[in-house]
């Protein structure tokens, strides 16, 4: 990866670290799961408003370290407006980044979603950045329980 492209994704990691996005309670959510790493201590709770199939919108409420705290921050931005086919595929594209071993990352597939691709690189981080990601899927199957990495 060039320097100034990790540097340009850690920017990024910092900024949804700082002021992560959709961050509330979300009172008429159709979906809430919780979601728990305890490798790490990350907790969060992700609420979904759902229109039929359609994720219309995403938030979340916890803690977290910077890595998890900017995954969920940019999920929620992504997933909105996605039907839950779109965002079940979104998830499977992701985990792949940060667990495959392929060199060549679809950087149009994953959009934003590819600054978290350098953790790949940090397995013991693989788990904070696919929390949020593994809470989503089971919110889209509708479990209610909360759900752990481990
Ligand atoms: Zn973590």
């Amino acid at each position: 990866m060039f320097e100034d492209l990790r540097e340009l994704y850690q920017e990024v990691i910092f900024d949804h670290n700082r002021n992560p996005r959709n961050f509330r309670v979300m009172d008429d959510a159709d979906r809430k799961v919780e979601g728990f790493n305890p490798l790490c201590g990350d907790r969060l709770t992700l609420y979904l408003k759902m229109d039929g199939e359609k994720i219309i919108d995403a938030s979340f409420q916890g803690s977290g370290c910077a890595i998890s705290t900017a995954s969920v921050s940019l999920m929620t931005e992504i997933v909105k407006g996605k039907t839950e086919t779109e965002a079940d595929a979104l998830f499977k594209t992701f985990h792949e980044m940060t667990t495959g071993k392929d060199e060549q990352i679809n950087l149009e597939a994953v959009g934003k979603l590819a600054v978290l691709a350098g953790v790949r690189e940090y397995p013991a981080r693989v788990k904070c950045a696919t929390l949020a990601w593994h809470t989503l899927d089971a919110a889209l199957k509708n479990q209610h329980e909360s759900i752990s990495t481990e």
